[in-house]
């Protein structure tokens, strides 16, 4: 890969960055991660530390080729080989069983690792250069809104912007992290031999059911003990935000439930919208989040968005950062 001057320079520090055991702000397709080389323990406690991330929520294994699969995973089932061949370079998370000897801090000390390989060329070329996989997570504190530019990681971390090095590669395309998989597969029920294997979302994003149902049949699966980082709220703005059903504004008992949910009253709400088609929605949500709740005065942040109307295809994923980012839903 040819790296302008500017990119080059910033490559060789990121690098240097990660082979000595530090953490890196990285750029993917969907979002910015915070990236430690998988084989440093100092590294994974840096981006726990980072994020004052819980150590109950673990980390993705990001790869820059097929051949580093078996390096974190012991099982790359077919199933998974055909779908890493259909969807990677892509925003598509496989959760496999892990190998014994991963850190099992990545992981949280569960028995399966999370795995994907990111679109993004410069930060493939980063990961082979290295030699190892990176483990990354969004690079945004615990609960809060990822960044989808390489300035929204600075603002985030603005405390310790001085030693986090940011590889700055625009702004990621896709805007929302990528959609997280596992396997089931129920050979006791099939006639003996016949093994039927289900993919199961554990989060949704830009690989879609409907594109994941041409492989397998496809289960949502909202149970959070599967994907332990799925809390009720996550991806929030540093201020509320209120749902709303249409782009009207909220009528006087609405007005009037929103103050006594968020026990203050909103006198400057900082309106944010989205476009109507996902692609853009979902690249534009945290930026608009962002650009919104920066406002000077405001101390409320308006969206509407008919929840209900949105469950489909791509607005799956978009929902689901949406009703984990709001404080009140009208
Ligand atoms: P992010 O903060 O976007 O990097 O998201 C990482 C998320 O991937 C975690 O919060 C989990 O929900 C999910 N994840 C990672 N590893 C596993 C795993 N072994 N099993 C289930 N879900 C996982
Ligand atoms: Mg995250």
């Amino acid at each position: 890969m040819i790296l302008d001057g500017k990119l080059s320079r910033s490559f060789e520090i990121a690098l240097s960055e990660l082979e000595s055991g530090g953490v890196v702000a990285i750029p993917t397709e969907t979002v910015y991660g915070l990236a430690a080389d998988i084989r440093s323990s100092i590294g994974i406690n840096k981006i726990f530390a980072l994020k004052n991330r819980p150590a109950f929520d673990p980390l993705i294994v990001h790869v820059a080729d097929f051949a580093s699969v078996p390096l974190v995973a012991r099982e790359f089932r077919p199933l998974a080989q055909k779908l890493a061949d259909a969807f990677w370079p892509g925003p598509l998370t496989m959760v496999l069983p892990r190998r014994n000897d991963l850190n099992p801090m990545i992981t949280s000390g569960l028995d399966t690792v999370a795995i994907r390989m990111p679109a993004k060329e410069i930060t493939r070329e980063l990961i082979r250069k290295l030699g190892a996989p990176v483990a990354a997570p969004s690079a945004n504190r615990f609960g809060r809104t990822s960044p989808t530019s390489a300035i929204h990681v600075e603002n985030e971390f603005c405390d310790h912007a001085s030693i986090l090095v940011v590889l700055d590669d625009g702004p990621c395309p896709v805007g929302i992290e990528s959609t997280v998989i596992t396997f089931e597969s129920n050979d006791s029920k099939q006639p003996a031999g016949r093994t039927v294997e289900k993919i199961l979302i554990l989060r949704p994003g830009a690989v879609t059911a409907e594109q994941l149902a041409r492989f397998a049949q496809v289960e949502r699966v909202q149970n959070s003990v599967r994907s332990p980082g799925h809390l009720r709220h996550h991806y929030m703005p540093t201020i509320p935000l209120v749902i709303l059903p249409n782009a009207c504004s909220p009528s006087r008992s609405q007005y009037e439930l929103i103050r006594m949910k968020l026990k203050k009253n909103v006198l400057h709400p900082g309106w944010m919208s989205l476009p109507d088609d996902p692609v853009m929605a979902a690249r534009l949500l945290y930026a608009n989040m962002r650009t919104a709740a920066n406002q000077p005065d405001v101390n409320c942040l308006f969206l509407p968005f008919p929840l209900q109307e949105r469950r489909s295809d791509l607005w799956m994923g978009i929902s689901d950062r949406i009703e984990k980012a709001a404080t009140i839903i009208i």
